[in-house]
């Protein structure tokens, strides 16, 4: 259930708040290893040497950094925007994931934890764990809804390869949700030993603050690029929000330049109407789910709602609580795109630039290819596009019949 809660007035803002939303809402057994978690996380982030590791790591294992590349024949055929794609994609392991994998797999083992466990919905996030794990060394358990294990069975197979354990999850909508439910539970019950990685910047401070600051990397990157492209700054920048940690990492660098539009870009699923989709700033409204206070989909007695997507990693009820804060406040923009516009939008960029993109993605794409005809050659679409779509095979040839 989502209580509705009352919390903190903005002025009363304290870490691991986005004005009203964030906090750590969770059982007393893991308030202990929260506060070691921060504690730890506050002191790697003060040493030279750990961001040295990092960063020698995101360069030389991960791939950073990633192209901004220049979409000629797209920004051609719609003749308006001058549309960029952020190549996410290109990172080893196929998406963002690997960014924020990496700083809490070093973080694990700089606190001494030998067993990593962790959540998954495409299976991006368990591969970019599963991945990190071997490379340190450590022994990895990988939560993944039974719907998902289904519909992204080649990521299952990946992480059984690199030496994960896969759970299955066969509780609620067995998907993302519940899998983040099924990996709290095994926190809670061995919470000395176990290091929770969790994939996005969700759930208890500083869970948000500390995913948003390893995917802060992503913005870095994309203004040092286009200043050195382009000498000025993008008219917007579109990411696909799941739970929100590749659009708040390619936004951050972004929030205090006010005449760059931030967009994000949730899932509309199949229709409107409450389980249909999992756009939660349309039909959601704030609530707790798993740890944060942030907007949920719920029913009116504040049940969380079931949600669809065809793209596992934007199904979600919830979202991370500083979007929140950046819809209230308006500096963010939100929208929505439904599965068959997306699947569309595969169609387009893999036809026109050779590019194949995540379904997830794809949802970012489709409102670049939707607001781009109707803007000047000047302005500058900056499309974080946060994976690839080898993953997505399966469904793509399903539903494009191929
Ligand atoms: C996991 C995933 C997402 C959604 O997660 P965010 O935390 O919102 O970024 C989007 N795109 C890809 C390729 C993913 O793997």
């Amino acid at each position: 259930m989502a209580s509705i809660l009352h919390p903190a007035s903005p002025s009363q803002s304290r870490p691991g708040r986005f004005g009203v939303y964030g906090g750590r809402y969770v059982p007393e057994t893991l308030v202990y290893a929260l506060d070691e978690l921060e504690r730890e996380y506050e002191a790697a982030k003060a040493d030279a040497a750990f961001h040295a590791e990092l960063n020698a790591l995101l360069h030389d294992y991960a791939g950073r950094p990633t192209p901004l590349y220049l979409s000629k024949r797209l920004t051609e055929q719609l003749g308006g925007a001058k549309i960029y794609l952020k190549r996410e994609d290109l990172l080893h392991t196929g998406a963002h994931k690997i960014n924020n994998a990496l700083g809490q797999g070093l973080l694990a083992r700089r606190m001494g934890k030998k067993r990593v466990i962790a959540e998954t919905g495409a299976g991006q996030h368990g591969v970019a764990t599963a991945t990190v794990c071997a490379l340190l060394g450590l022994d990895c358990v990988i939560y993944m809804g039974d719907v998902d294990m289904e519909r992204q069975a080649l990521n299952v197979q990946r992480m059984r390869l690199l030496g994960a354990e896969v759970r299955g999850v066969s509780s609620g909508s067995k998907t993302l949700k519940d899998a983040i439910s099924e990996a709290m539970r095994d926190w809670v019950t061995n919470v000395r030993t176990t290091y929770y990685l969790l994939g996005s910047a969700l759930g208890a401070h500083p869970y948000p603050t500390m995913v948003r600051d390893f995917q802060r990397v992503i913005g870095r990157e994309l203004k040092e690029q286009i200043l050195a492209k382009e000498g000025r700054l993008p008219a917007a920048i579109i990411a696909c929000v799941g739970g929100g940690s590749n659009s708040i990492g390619a936004f951050y660098e972004f929030i205090p330049d006010r005449a760059v539009r931030l967009i994000g870009v949730e899932a509309g699923g199949r229709g409107t109407a409450l389980g249909e989709h999992a756009a939660r700033f349309q039909g959601g409204a704030p609530g707790v789910l798993q740890g944060t206070y942030s907007y949920v989909l719920q029913d009116e007695d504040g049940q969380i709602a079931l949600t669809h997507s065809v793209s596992a990693g934007l199904d979600y009820a919830s979202i991370g609580p500083e979007h929140a804060m950046l819809h209230d406040s308006g500096r963010a923009e939100y929208v929505s795109c439904d599965d068959a516009t997306a699947l569309d939008a595969v169609v387009k960029l893999a036809r026109t630039e050779g590019i194949l993109p995540a379904l997830e993605s794809a949802h970012a794409v489709a409102e670049a290819l939707r607001i781009a005809p109707a803007l000047i050659p000047h302005d500058i679409l900056v499309v974080n596009l946060s994976g690839r779509g080898d993953k997505d095979m399966g469904i793509l040839a399903r539903e494009l019949k191929l």
